[in-house]
């Protein structure tokens, strides 16, 4: 028999109806004779208000104590929906991180799952019961509670999928993985599958419907993961790998936008690759993740060097750089959109890049910043050119 893991993300379980109505829904499931395992986000917008409630304390408020708090809202629905379930007249128990040995490591607010006890999971299943997990936490090292970074659950969800060799099911708002964000662009074109390799490069480049090292780890265990609307029948999208090279295949299957990155300048540093690589060590050490990295010629022996990092890092990363150089020489821009085009078919097809940049350049779009890589193009353009270069940029490649 068959194990299935779903995941209900926030807005899956945003009221007590919405709760009940995926109560109805896994115990239909279950009755088809499958063995249920339920991983929930927290209800709505808990999280960020939980995010509120901590900055209404402090500026910078402590990270493990964060973590503890923002834990609490995957507890709620966890035991919401097991009780939904118990009061249908089905069984049900709710797990907590704690409680089935999720394992993590790192740091507190990006904690990674090291590894998880299925013990209690698989008795409970014996027993019949709808088993619920409380998403997006685990517990470290020290036994303090941890979460796993914004949108965590999808990431609990395929760990448990690939230690139960179970199937994984992701639901949320929409039903499916598009071409680009269906709310940014409603022509978008819905994907019947992606590779996940593609889907990789969009969650982490902004397309928030999945985390993005919830993709990693499908990958890294063979677990197709299914995303479809909650409490649907839509056929959704799946993600796998995906052996479609052919001549009819698109270069470009996606696109994804992120406000969520601030570009830095240094200027005036001494061409010495030693300092700069002192400087990145530094900043990846604190497991800052640097991207977009650009340099100017030498002038004079001195060189100007740019690169984006998460705006969250933005404190812990200037703290970094004065050490290493005057506050006059850093500048930051934070009016970027960091706008990328993905797509395993540009392995074999040329000039995606220049198509990109002549549109760019014909609508009197910036581009600050370039990277590529050998599935992805990304340009770092100003804020206010985001909704035009969407526009244009998936009506030229079909998307
Ligand atoms: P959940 O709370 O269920 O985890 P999220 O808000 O994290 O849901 O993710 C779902 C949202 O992701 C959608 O509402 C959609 O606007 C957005 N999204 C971004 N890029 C895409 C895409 N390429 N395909 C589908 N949805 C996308
Ligand atoms: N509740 C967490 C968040 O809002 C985790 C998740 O939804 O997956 O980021
Ligand atoms: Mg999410």
């Amino acid at each position: 028999m068959s194990v299935i893991v779903q995941k209900y993300g926030g807005s899956s379980v945003a009221t007590t109806e919405k709760i009940k109505k995926v109560a109805e829904t896994v115990i239909k499931r279950q009755k088809k004779g499958h063995k249920m395992v339920v991983v929930v986000s927290a209800m709505g917008d808990t999280t960020d208000d939980l995010i509120s409630l901590a900055n209404g304390i402090s500026k910078k408020p402590d990270k493990r104590e964060l973590d503890a708090l923002l834990s609490t809202g995957e507890m709620i629905s966890s035991a919401l929906l097991a009780m939904a379930i118990k009061d249908m007249g089905y069984e049900a128990i709710s797990y907590t991180a704690y409680q089935i040995g999720m394992k993590t490591s790192g740091q507190y607010g990006k904690s990674l799952i090291e590894d998880l006890e299925v013990e209690k999971i698989n008795k409970s299943l014996k027993e019949d019961k709808i088993v619920i997990i409380a998403g997006f936490q685990g517990i470290n090292e020290i036994g303090d509670i941890t979460t796993l970074g914004r949108g965590g659950s999808d990431t609990t969800a395929v760990a448990i999928a690939v230690k139960l060799d179970g199937i994984c099911e992701i639901y949320t708002d929409v039903d499916g993985i598009y071409s680009t964000d269906p709310r940014k662009y409603s022509d978008a074109k819905k994907l019947k599958e992606i590779d996940y390799e593609e889907m990789l490069e969009l969650a982490s480049l902004g397309a928030q419907v999945m985390h993005s090292r919830s993709i990693e780890l499908g990958q890294k265990y063979g677990v197709p993961i299914y995303v479809g609307l909650s409490c649907s029948e839509i056929e959704g999208t799946v993600i796998r790998e995906v052996n479609n090279m052919n001549m009819e295949s698109k270069p470009v299957t996606g696109l994804a936008t992120s406000d969520e990155d601030i570009a830095v300048t240094i200027k005036g540093i001494e061409q010495n690759i030693n300092i700069l690589s002192n400087i990145f060590e530094v900043i990846g050490s604190r497991k800052i993740n640097i991207d977009m990295i650009s340099q100017t010629a030498p002038i004079d022996g001195k060189v100007n060097v740019s690169f984006t990092i998460p705006k969250d890092d933005t404190y812990e990363c200037m703290s970094i750089i004065k050490q290493f150089t005057e506050e006059k020489n850093i500048f930051i821009d934070k009016d970027i959109t960091k706008f990328s085009v993905v797509g395993i078919g540009m392995k074999t097809t040329s000039g995606v890049a220049a198509k990109m940049f002549k549109i760019f350049s014909d609508n009197n779009i910036d581009v600050k910043l370039i990277t590529t890589s050998e599935i992805r193009i990304t340009c770092a353009i100003k804020q206010e050119d985001k909704g035009k270069a969407i526009n244009l940029i998936a009506n030229k490649f079909n998307l």
